[in-house]
């Protein structure tokens, strides 16, 4: 039996991760929609190699290009947002969400309420509408499987054990390239020194997150909503290694952790075989010549965003939409030169205390909030620079 898939953010860094594995097993799946935003010759060029039945460009602009570039293939050319909507609740019955930023919340809202298996690497999604996302998925059937590495290794290591045997999760983070960097120094920190990852090859958006550790604040209020605990019971622990994805610990003093090198297609495949295993190209772990693993505690006088996320977290209401809004136009705009690296944290806390939002109770709420603190953010900023 092959699985129908369909990649939300095919052309992006888990979209090509994850078609790396599809294409390894083709026996196994069949891939009936692909989705990009708006790099057509990637998306059409993907088309033709999983001879995918439907692929959508969200930047309808690019739809005569798109059809272009697939004439004389099966595969029927889309775009828009009913078209992302289609992608998502069409056929497939495992969908893979990786389209970055709040922009992927309204297709993975479309796969959750038509009961999809949905791998979910778009964290913004889960962080701006997480409560109405997994009360949709519980009414309508839909599954969520982590596919962040983190959550994908607490999952690993819940596998299924009571909600009240668990004493608290522990998120590893690498710390990013400027875990010892000093505060001075990263106030002149470039965009290019800002992504260039010490473990992991990802998008630009994930890995300016990661150096400013927003990225492990974004994953804490993600474990809340997959694994239902509280703020108190999810720590975070800087692990420069990345071997240790995370662990949980037990009621008993057991702590389980889950190891691997750091290679998305690992997460990636759990979530493509779930409940079985599917091999992968991925290094074996060689503990021996890594020799030792080391941890320490988060600095979060250096990498305010950290505490700042755990606070909108813990505040709760609009807060966590607002935090993500402004931080995806903060990063975009310190990736464009606009704005210094510190300034990311800084502007994303002026934003939350700014912010006298209602909580949003729909996910049209949600996306009205998202644009407001995008636009407010950007007016922000525009002022701070006059
Ligand atoms: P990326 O920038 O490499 O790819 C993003 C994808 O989304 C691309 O296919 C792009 O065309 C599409 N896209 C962008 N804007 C869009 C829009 N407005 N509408 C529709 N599609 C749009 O990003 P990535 O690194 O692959 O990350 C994707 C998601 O996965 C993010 O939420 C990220 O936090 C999460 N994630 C990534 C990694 C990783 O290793 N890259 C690890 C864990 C979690
Ligand atoms: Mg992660």
């Amino acid at each position: 039996m092959t699985r129908k898939i369909a990649i939300l953010g095919a052309t992006g860094s888990v979209g090509a991760s994850t078609l790396d594995l599809v294409e390894r097993a083709p026996e196994r799946f069949e891939v009936v929609a692909l989705t990009a935003g708006s790099d057509v010759a990637g998306l059409a060029e993907a088309a033709r190699r999983t001879r995918a039945r439907l692929a959508v460009i969200a930047d309808e602009s690019r739809l005569q290009e798109l059809e272009a570039r697939l004439a004389g293939t099966d595969c029927r050319a889309a775009a828009g947002p009913e078209a992302l909507n289609e992608a998502a609740a069409g056929e497939a019955e495992w969908v893979m969400a990786a389209i970055v930023g709040c922009a992927g919340l309204v297709p993975v809202m479309a796969a959750i309420e038509a009961g999809r298996t949905i791998a979910l690497a778009n964290k913004e999604a889960l962080v701006s509408a997480g409560a109405l996302m997994t009360e949709a998925a519980s009414r309508s059937g839909a599954t969520l499987l982590p596919v962040d590495s983190e959550h994908n290794a607490i999952f690993q290591c819940l596998a299924g054990s009571r909600a009240q045997d668990v004493s608290k999760l522990i998120l590893t983070a690498s710390g990013g390239p400027f875990r010892t960097t000093s505060e001075a120094d990263m106030r002149t920190a470039t965009p290019a020194q800002a992504v260039a990852h010490p473990n992991w090859s990802m998008g630009a958006k994930i890995s300016v997150d990661s150096a400013t550790l927003m990225n492990k604040g974004l994953e804490l209020i993600e474990a809340c909503h997959l694994f239902g605990l509280p703020s108190g019971r999810i720590d975070v622990l800087i692990h420069r290694q990345s071997v240790v994805h995370s662990m949980v610990e037990y009621v008993d003093g057991s702590v389980l952790a889950q190891l691997g090198s750091p290679d998305m297609r690992v997460p990636i495949a759990y979530a493509l075989a779930y409940p079985e295993r599917m091999a992968t190209p991925a290094d074996r772990l060689d503990l021996a010549a890594i020799g030792k693993l080391e941890f320490e505690e988060p600095d979060l006088q250096r990498f305010p965003a950290l505490r700042i996320a755990r606070q909108a977290l813990e505040q709760g209401g609009a807060a966590p939409t607002v935090l993500n809004a402004a931080n995806e136009i903060a990063v975009g705009c310190f990736l464009a030169g606009g704005i210094g690296f510190t300034e990311i944290a800084s502007l994303v806390e002026q934003a939350l205390d700014q912010s006298t939002a209602a909580a949003p109770e729909s996910i049209d709420e949600v996306v009205a909030l998202d644009r407001t603190t995008r636009n407010a953010m950007a007016a922000m900023i525009e002022a701070r620079c006059h």
